[in-house]
């Protein structure tokens, strides 16, 4: 059984007091930004990050704003927001963790690949192998 879940991951917030509510037309308390993102665990490790969002959350009447409602300048400057923060590097723990164990196996499995093919050169008293003749059959020696 695999435990898995996805968390959200607040990556940027800031108050931005140049951003008109378009709700209560207020600009002196401020648009609250968020750039945030979600991440996928396996067993409580972050494993893979997806999906980054920006919301605004204007601190007067406490609405959400969507970005598409707000002056093409501004979509732009938030947009190039989000764009410049990235995911840490923690969110892909888990991947790292998988890259590690995969470079520790990899030998393993090629010296036991190995000690097998020494096995069936040199085969030692009372050694049973069987193995696939063409035309589907098995034989031993
Ligand atoms: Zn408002």
């Amino acid at each position: 059984m695999i435990i898995w879940g996805i968390r959200k991951h607040s990556i940027y917030s800031d108050i931005d007091h140049s951003i008109q509510c378009p709700h209560c037309s207020d600009k002196e308390e401020g648009v609250e930004l968020e750039v945030s993102r979600k991440h996928l665990r396996i067993f409580w490790i972050p494993t893979l990050a997806f999906r980054k969002k920006l919301s605004l959350r204007c601190l007067n009447c406490g609405s959400k704003i969507k970005v598409q409602s707000l002056r093409d300048s501004e979509q732009v400057r938030l947009i190039n927001l989000k764009g410049r923060h990235r995911a840490p590097l923690w969110q892909f723990s888990g991947l790292f963790v998988v890259a590690i164990f995969i470079a520790i196996m990899i030998p393993v499995i090629q010296n036991s690949n190995a000690a097998d093919l020494e096995k069936i050169k040199h085969p030692e008293m009372g050694y049973y192998l069987r193995y696939r003749v063409p035309g589907g059959g098995y034989s031993s020696y």
